[in-house]
């Protein structure tokens, strides 16, 4: 597929073909809704704890974006959306620290909402440093909810080069923001959001530290 820098009439088709071959491959989003609002009422109700609750919620997220790459311009190997900001919360870190076997940094809890903004900002272009020099991230099983969901569902994997271009909202993402939603509930009056790098800002899995 050839790859083009702009958002073209060719791209959007591609989007739109993806999208419709999306909608038969994925589970319907009513099946998937049903389960994330059971796991959210059950962690409510104390029949689910934070941590069963968190591990269910990227399980559903799984099945939303699992198969997506057959279609869409994400392929393994490919690492332009590790050059971004990506905001995670403090059960992800510890969760990522286990796979890693690597102590992440400890921020005292805060109520205050985390500065996406700021760390798209901070962190375009700089990369992540969970990933490989062979391209692939380092605790893929276990990777943040913010990767598992960034999909470009168009065919142009040069919509996703962060440090070439200007901002990335240009690339077409599928809208599963209701699982950030959810996440954020099961967390906010325990985690904190930090940047991955910040929680892990050298990875001795990948013996790097923060470059662009
Ligand atoms: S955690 Fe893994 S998938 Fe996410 S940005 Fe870092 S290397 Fe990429």
């Amino acid at each position: 597929m050839p790859d083009t820098p702009s958002y073209t009439p060719e791209v959007q088709e591609s989007i739109d073909q993806n999208l419709d071959t999306l909608q038969k491959l994925l589970p319907p989003s009513g099946v998937w809704l049903a389960e994330l609002n059971d796991v959210v009422m059950s962690w409510q109700e104390d029949r689910l704890t934070t941590d069963e609750a968190n591990v269910a919620v990227r399980r559903i997220a799984d099945r939303c974006t699992g198969g997506t790459s057959s279609v869409t311009a994400c392929k393994e190997g490919c690492s332009h959306c590790c050059y971004q900001a990506v905001a995670v919360n403090t059960w992800e870190a510890e969760r990522i620290g286990r796979f890693l076997q690597q102590e992440p940094v400890r921020f005292p809890y805060s109520p205050t909402p985390p500065d996406i903004d700021g760390m798209q900002v901070k962190y375009r272009g700089v990369r992540c440093t969970l990933l490989t020099d062979s391209g692939r991230c380092a605790a893929y099983e276990v990777r943040p909810l913010a990767c598992q969901t960034y999909y470009n569902v168009s065919s142009y994997s040069s919509l996703c080069r962060v440090p070439e271009t200007e901002v990335n909202t240009l690339v077409p993402c599928l809208d599963v923001r209701i699982l950030d939603i959810a996440d954020v509930a099961l967390n906010m009056h325990t985690s904190v959001y930090r940047d991955i790098r910040e929680f892990f800002p050298l990875n001795k899995v990948c013996n790097q530290s923060q470059r662009s």
